[in-house]
């Protein structure tokens, strides 16, 4: 297959290399190649050179340079520079949704009305959030003292990103930090590089110095773990898997470092027997086929009460049998592929796996035809799994929803609750109170009711459970990206302080 579509040729236009130290592009120096792939195709868009830990330390050095300067500016020049990035992401949002259709093969309509324009708003947000330094008010909490809250950067934050959504991860890692004063190392993951060096290329053109925004694009064992164990890199913030996220959490623990974790998911969808059936079957669809499913909020495992179960299966096969799976290019594409052919396989074999013991309603198959050479995989609807099956328990991260019954509101909310994942979940239900209970003992960082997918730059995104801790997005990212330091000054101008006496002296 041919994609007439694609328009940003990924070797021309980062010929310079795909490392960006100090505001310029660079070769990575590990003395090995590394190529990207677009799994529409199987055809290689990209091929560079792959960082060294030499090219990591340079990244950091470069950061280090930056922090005084940046940290010291104002709470509004760093807006304005935000403002003015924003303006540049937004004048250039073409070649960026081409570059990461490209790269991960997504649908344009997605990357055009989804990961871009939330990647400008997001930029927009921090933008302003810069500018709101939050904290405990200064006073005279001991009557001898006044006491206020300093909210300081922490220093050069290495940013560990996945696959999946590489622009918006760039982003939610590399904004809270800037926006509070931190320079910045990121390592994207070596699939897909393109858009998170755009992206750091754009803010060079909006005038944030060089410096600030450095990206090193190598492998995860080698340059990753570099990163994260750099002494001069005080903060790690990671998005990827629970298992990596572990390995990295050892290594930043033993440097003592300040750690965000942001892990996988395995979001329950559950569906009361008052809920609106079509809704559910819609949210179910859009919700598990996201991203081609590759979306650690993605609705995986289907609940529903026992008078809805059988219409919601059948309705929901119908449905995502009719979703078009294609070219990522075409305007009526619903679905791209996924990331690559070993994702692909990986996906296949847990549903294969599930042939044993559970019923493959809707998919199960790898498309033919033009579509051959591609990474894809028709939307699949597993049923009459049990709970504690892989398919039920593990992350597959594929175009794959399985869905079970249950009987009373205790059990669905106990479903829901029975895996180590806790990123996000939905209820579905008419009833205020039933779904406000769900809301209340879900334990996932997100509960979304009669709807499953949509984020605002305003809320925060992250986990409970193995879906790790720390939060993107919002305020709350931005106090992350910072550390408090309590301030008291003493207020008698007396030599002997009266709590002295602890040490010498006797009370008056
Ligand atoms: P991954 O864990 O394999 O890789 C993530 C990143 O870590 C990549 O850049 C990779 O190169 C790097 N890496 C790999 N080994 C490393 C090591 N030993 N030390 C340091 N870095 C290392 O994940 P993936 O396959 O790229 O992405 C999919 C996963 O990401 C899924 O589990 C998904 O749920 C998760 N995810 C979570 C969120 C969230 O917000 N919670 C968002 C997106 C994706």
């Amino acid at each position: 297959m041919h994609n007439p579509g694609h328009r940003f040729q990924a070797q021309d236009r980062l010929a310079d290399g795909a490392q960006y130290i100090a505001g310029r592009f660079t070769k990575g120096t590990s003395g090995r190649t590394h190529a990207v792939v677009n799994p529409a195709t199987g055809e290689e868009v990209y091929t560079y050179e792959l960082a060294s830990t030499a090219d990591v330390d340079a990244a950091v050095a470069a950061a280090h340079e930056a922090f005084p300067g940046w940290s010291s500016a104002t709470p509004g020049e760093r807006s304005d520079a935000l403002h003015r990035f924003a303006a540049v992401l937004a004048e250039r949002a073409e070649e960026f949704a081409q570059a990461e259709s490209l790269q991960c093969g997504k649908p344009l309509k997605l990357t055009r009305e989804f990961d871009v324009p939330g990647t400008i708003d997001n930029t927009a947000f921090f933008a302003g959030a810069a500018r709101h330094l939050q904290g405990q008010s200064a006073g005279e909490y001991s009557g001898d003292h006044t006491s206020y809250v300093r909210r300081e950067p922490i220093g050069v934050v290495g940013s560990i990103a996945p696959w999946n959504y590489p622009l918006q991860m760039a982003a939610w890692k590399i904004l809270p930090a800037v926006a509070a004063g931190n320079t910045i190392v990121l390592k994207p993951a070596e699939l897909t590089p393109l858009t998170s060096l755009l992206f750091a290329e754009a803010a060079t053109e909006a005038g944030i110095p060089d410096g600030v925004i450095n990206i090193v694009t190598g492998l995860g064992k080698e340059v990753g773990e570099h990163l994260v164990g750099h002494p001069d890199v005080a903060m790690t913030s990671f998005t990827g898997s629970t298992a990596v996220g572990k390995r990295v959490a050892e290594i930043a623990t033993s440097t003592v470092k300040r750690l965000h974790l942001e892990l996988g998911g395995k979001a329950p969808f559950v569906v009361f027997d008052d809920a609106d059936l079509d809704a559910a079957v819609n949210g179910a669809v859009a919700g598990s086929l996201i991203n081609t499913g590759q979306d650690c909020t993605a609705a995986t495992r289907a609940y529903v009460q026992r008078p809805l179960y059988e219409e919601f299966v059948a309705k929901t096969a119908a449905l995502m049998a009719s979703v078009r799976v294609g070219d990522p290019f075409a305007s009526d594409t619903d679905l791209g592929p996924l990331i690559s052919h070993a994702q692909r396989d990986r996906v296949a074999g847990f549903v294969d796996r599930a042939r044993d013991y559970a019923r493959v309603v809707t998919g199960g198959t790898a498309p033919q035809g033009e579509l051959k050479s591609g990474a894809f995989y028709a939307p699949t609807l597993v049923a009459d799994a049990a709970q504690d099956s892989e398919i039920v328990q593990a992350e597959i991260f594929g175009p794959v929803l399985v869905v079970l019954p249950f009987d009373t509101d205790d059990e669905g909310i106990a479903l829901a609750n029975d895996t180590p994942y806790g990123l996000a979940a939905s209820a579905w239900s008419r009833d205020v109170y039933r779904a406000g209970r769900a809301t209340r003992e879900i334990k996932a960082g997100c509960v979304w009711v009669n709807d499953h997918i949509p984020i605002i730059s305003e809320m925060p995104h992250g986990g409970y459970k193995a879906s790790g801790f720390g939060k993107d997005m919002s305020a709350y990212s931005f106090e992350e990206y910072t550390q408090i330091k309590h301030v008291m000054f003493d207020n008698t101008a007396v030599a002997r302080k009266d709590w002295h006496r602890t040490i010498f002296g006797d009370r008056p």
